[in-house]
């Protein structure tokens, strides 16, 4: 017998993507920055004082949001952080799915999605994308009993992104809050922050995982109006980001200088691998991230992700009921990239 909830028996809990904790590898299968972040980071970590690490955190991370108010040009009072946007999206979940309900989300996509469903004893209702990576208004019908609706823009795997003129007619036509999960949107043309003010029922979250290189610090944050936010605020935990944590993430948004360079590199080794990776034969929808999904019309992907792993080099390969498998390669430094491709033309 279990103590546990049914539906906590029946969970598949996320699966990572492999983070080896030894040895050197050339590591382009979860979407870090292959850069370190801003100088001013570690400055402003290393500026915190034992004394302080004696007291609790700031509960609603006061600095950052009037830091990330200035820089996204909304109220403070607009803004939630989180330990990591992960945990913003467990917040949001936990907040509004119920036991029972649905929890509508496109697919492929970000896999976590599922399990926060399932931890609530909801279900996922999934749409599948268009082969196009377009989403069709099935996103928007059959909405009984949903009661959040979730995008990752860009998608990942795909690295493709709806406009915003989409996502508006989307959310209009939904009987829920949208969730528009903007882990990528920093190496994007167009984003969605805008739209927080137009229409109260979109919500934006951020993190700085990716765009600011601070996987391993743990933060991000939402976007949403303040009567949302003020609701949120009582569901997440008491103290969920930390004082080193705030700290960093602070400095990190003021610094947009590096931001916006870093973002420059990324996209520059983007266009260059695209190119480089079509040429060998592979199928790659336009991205918008960091990352590049990569099918292939004859060469099997499975092995090709094995061999690239017994050479140290870590993609990732996904396989997707009904739609089929890929591999994901995130945007590394110019070295990291070269030395994959290096790897790959030896293999297709
Ligand atoms: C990486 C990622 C996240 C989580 O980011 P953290 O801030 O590290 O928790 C959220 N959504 C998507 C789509 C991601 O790829």
């Amino acid at each position: 017998m279990s103590f546990f909830r049914p539906n906590i028996d029946s969970l598949q809990g996320y699966v990572a993507g492999q983070q080896p904790q030894q040895g050197k590898w050339i590591k382009l299968n979860t979407n870090e920055n292959p850069y370190p972040p801003s100088p001013a980071v570690m400055q402003a970590i290393g500026g915190i004082t034992g004394e302080r690490l004696t007291r609790y955190p700031d509960p609603v991370a006061t600095a950052f949001r009037q830091q990330a108010a200035s820089v996204l040009g909304v109220p403070p009072s607009w803004i939630l952080c989180g330990n990591g946007s992960d945990d913003i999206l467990t917040v949001v979940t936990r907040a509004l799915v119920a036991e029972g309900g649905r929890l509508r989300a496109p697919y492929p996509s970000y896999l976590l999605y599922e399990t926060l469903a399932g931890i609530q004893g909801a279900q996922i209702a999934t749409v599948p994308y268009e082969r196009d990576w377009s989403l069709s208004d099935a996103f928007v019908s059959d909405c009984e009993k949903v009661q959040l609706a979730v995008l990752a823009n860009p998608n990942s795997p795909s690295g493709t992104i709806l406009s915003r003129a989409r996502i508006v007619e989307l959310a209009e036509k939904l009987p829920c809050p949208l969730l528009v999960d903007e882990a990528y949107a920093d190496f994007s043309d167009e984003n969605c922050i805008r739209l927080v003010a137009e229409n109260e029922r979109i919500m934006v979250s951020r993190s700085l995982s990716k765009s600011y290189a601070l996987a391993g610090m743990r933060f991000g944050f939402l976007v949403a109006q303040e009567s949302i936010i003020e609701r949120l605020l009582c569901v997440k935990d008491s103290y969920n980001c930390d004082t080193l944590s705030i700290a960093g993430a602070t400095a990190a948004i003021a610094d947009q200088a590096w931001r916006s360079e870093n973002c420059k590199k990324i996209v520059a080794t983007r266009s260059r691998m695209t190119e480089a990776l079509g040429d060998l034969g592979f199928d790659i929808p336009p991205s918008q991230a960091n990352f590049l999904w990569c099918t292939h019309p004859t060469v099997p992907l499975r092995p090709i992700y094995e061999r690239l792993r017994e050479e140290r080099i870590l993609v990732r390969y996904m396989e997707y009921a009904d739609w089929g498998d890929g591999l994901r390669i995130s945007v590394g430094s110019d070295e990291q990239v070269d030395a994959c491709l290096m790897m790959l033309r030896m293999m297709v």
